[in-house]
């Protein structure tokens, strides 16, 4: 059975996610603050965090960056204000998702669901992040601080787009993905282009990252379907 630690002061949402999260087989602990939350997260075990932004004694932010230097459980963060979601990604702090209050329990136990599925995945794969923002396979790391990939410690130079494509196959692997949907995922709607573009980036990574272009070791092509990262 899972286990879900809840960072939540405010006594009925907490106690609405308890119970949804409950009713799907789910085993939920709640803490009321932000100190108490980590303490908790340090001293037990849970396979994921949902954590509050606004928090008495310390706030979500401090709560989530210090969990994230030395736990890489998916962490979904929870805020009442909109404008918290460019603070998130600004401070890069490393959580897997976000919600905005108020939100369906029900999309909360979803979501709890798939980053727990991604999870395990990862784990399953041995392909868990080795750090916070470093994915390790095979010989390829990417470092998505700093933007960087290396082939056997040796960097190879990615555009944007091309780093967001791989980044996103690698650390999704085995999952088969339609050109449709990694150009939905990589490029926003205002771009212009198609899925040749997809076509187009996948294999300039490939000349990047692959020894032989004819049997890939990482993007795999599934023939008319789309590609899948190997693992
Ligand atoms: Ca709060």
């Amino acid at each position: 059975m899972s286990k879900i630690l809840i960072i939540e002061d405010e006594t009925d949402i907490a106690d609405l996610e308890k119970d949804y999260l409950e009713l799907s087989d789910f085993d939920v602990v709640v803490c009321n603050t932000g100190l108490s939350g980590l303490q908790r997260a340090r001293s037990e075990s849970f396979d994921l965090i949902v954590l509050d932004l606004m928090l008495p004694e310390m706030d979500g932010f401090e709560v989530c960056r210090q969990i994230r230097q030395d736990q890489n459980i998916p962490i979904i963060m929870v805020s009442a204000k909109k404008d918290d979601i460019d603070k998130i990604h600004g401070l890069g702090l490393g959580a897997d998702d976000y919600m905005t209050k108020p939100f369906s329990p029900s999309e909360l136990v979803a979501r709890v669901k798939a980053h727990l599925s991604r999870y395990e995945r990862l784990v399953g794969a041995g392909i868990a992040k080795s750090s916070n923002d470093t994915v390790e396979i095979r010989g390829l790391r990417i470092d998505k601080t700093a933007r960087r990939v290396f082939i056997e410690g040796e960097e190879r130079i990615f555009t944007t787009k091309e780093f967001d494509l791989l980044t996103f196959l690698a650390e999704n692997p085995n999952h088969v993905y339609t050109k449709e949907e990694l150009f939905r995922e990589i490029w926003d709607m205002e771009s212009i282009g198609d899925i040749a573009t997809v076509t187009v980036h996948i294999k300039k990574i490939r000349e990047k990252i692959e020894k032989d272009n004819s049997k890939p070791d990482y993007i795999e092509t599934i023939w008319g379907v789309g590609y899948r990262f190997k693992v």
